[in-house]
């Protein structure tokens, strides 16, 4: 079976979602395809302004769901009412919401939920619409079940065996939600920002595929992100470990937790372009094949938390605390390190994290101002060259770099810069490191002159 799942980028509107079903139909001509859908672009993020707004009395945002999901099905025509049920049970939720004193988790993440079930209804509508069978079917009926304290994806109970059977005995082409599943109390939960990756990777690793891909509205794993560096080259192939480290260094491609199944199941993701369905992507398999550096990964703006230790405490404990406090608050830590009697976690720079510091003070400070990145490929955390050489060219355009606290991973370097230089030195270093490397005519990159191949030992 082969797994395809379509980020919400490429159903964006009736138009996008045809054509990335005349992907899908082509695939199942020849193969038993299984879709994974996202919610349309954008509406995950409307549901949740919807939720907050309901809880302060307001149910503006739902009118403004409503209009954006039927003009999807008046593009596409579709009967009209194909999602009343779905708006109709989502209104009754926000309604409830505005007797609500708070938007708990539980809540929240149900909301959320109305985005993949009515994206799953309008795909297989479409499919059945070209004549071709499909069933929609919710995520969290097929097993998925993750801890309650959801967002990002601690799975409990991976989809089985039974679960290929059910999906096998399906007439035509099963259309999943991404995104979703359920607590182990029956309460829905969310994976967090593009969790559906997550999803049509377990259910890749469900049905054996050999390969998942993952359809979305970029060329594939870049260089660098092309909003900052236009030279940035598509990465042909890369291994899973530097996938990784893209996604936690902040490059938004995939779900970092996707590739713990592929790496379990033995399977290829490829992350392909909705825009040129004949091109090849990036392939994520189990080794980058080449030893250096791949690419550079950033995040625009973060900010250095830190906070005293209290003596005498064991330290772990304090981080794991600080770590678990900055969770409850909805913060993600990127990065974390004790420095002397400080505890230092790299943060992304808003006012919720002000808020947070704010409350903290004076134990607690924010280091605002900053943005990150980092180097990442095959090996490179053990290229003791590398931190001079990404200095001498961030020197170049006169900047100098702040270590990035927390330990290097053997895939990657992380920087800190100042936020407004972030733009000139990601163009210098990826200029430096990059610029002078010529394509093949597969689209694989050559061995950089520079590259150095550390010694093997702790890779
Ligand atoms: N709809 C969710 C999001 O916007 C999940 C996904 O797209 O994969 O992140
Ligand atoms: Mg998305």
């Amino acid at each position: 079976m082969r797994v395809m799942k379509f980020g919400g980028a490429s159903l964006r509107d009736g138009a996008a979602i045809e054509r990335s079903l005349r992907v899908v139909e082509r695939a199942a001509r020849s193969q038993r395809v299984l879709l994974v859908v996202s919610a349309q672009e954008g509406v995950t993020a409307q549901l949740a302004r919807a939720a907050e707004e309901a809880v302060r009395g307001e149910l503006g945002a739902w009118d403004a769901l409503r209009v954006r999901h039927r003009s999807t099905l008046t593009q596409l025509d579709l009967a009209g009412d194909l999602l009343d049920r779905h708006l109709r049970e989502l209104r009754a939720i926000l309604e409830a919401l505005q007797t609500s004193a708070r938007l708990d988790r539980r809540m929240r993440d149900y909301v959320l939920s109305f985005g993949e079930r009515m994206s799953a209804r309008v795909v297989a509508a479409v499919l059945r619409k070209f004549g071709q069978a499909a069933a929609p079917l919710d995520a969290y009926d097929l097993g998925l079940t993750t801890a309650s304290s959801q967002g990002e994806g601690a799975l409990l109970r991976a989809p089985t065996r039974e679960l290929r059977a059910r999906l096998e005995a399906v007439p035509g082409i099963p259309v999943v939600t991404g995104f979703l599943a359920l607590d182990p109390a029956g309460n829905l939960t969310t994976l967090g920002p593009n969790g559906s990756d997550l999803t049509a990777v377990w259910f890749g690793e469900a049905v054996a595929a050999e390969e998942v891909v993952l359809w979305k509205a970029v060329e594939g794993f870049m260089t660098a992100d092309p909003d900052v560096v236009p030279e940035a080259r598509r990465i042909p192939v890369l291994g899973r470990h530097e996938a990784v480290e893209f996604a936690v260094n902040g490059a938004e491609v995939l779900h970092a937790g996707a590739l713990e199944p592929a790496e379990r199941g033995g399977i290829v993701v490829r992350v392909a372009d909705v825009a040129a369905p004949h091109a090849p992507g990036s392939r994520i398999e189990a080794v980058t094949p080449h030893v250096g550096p791949l690419g550079i990964a950033h995040r625009e703006s973060v900010a250095l938390y830190k906070e005293t230790l209290s003596l005498g405490r064991d330290q772990g404990a304090q981080l794991a605390e600080l770590l678990r406090e900055l969770s409850e608050a909805g913060i993600e830590p990127h990065r974390a390190s004790f420095s002397g009697r400080e505890l230092v976690v790299l943060v992304s720079d808003d006012e919720r994290t002000a808020a947070f510091a704010a409350r903290r003070a004076p134990r607690a400070t924010l280091e605002r101002g900053h943005a990150s990145f980092a180097v990442v490929g095959r090996r490179i955390g053990l290229d003791p060259t590398l931190p001079a050489r990404v200095a001498a060219l961030a020197a170049r355009v006169g900047v100098a770099l702040i270590p990035a606290p927390g330990d290097t991973s053997s895939a990657s370097q992380a920087y800190l810069v100042p936020a407004t230089a972030l733009t000139p030195v990601v163009r210098a270093v990826h200029a430096g490191l990059f610029g002078a490397t010529p394509t093949k005519e597969s689209g694989e990159l050559l061995p950089h002159p520079h590259r150095s191949a550390p010694s093997e030992r702790s890779a």
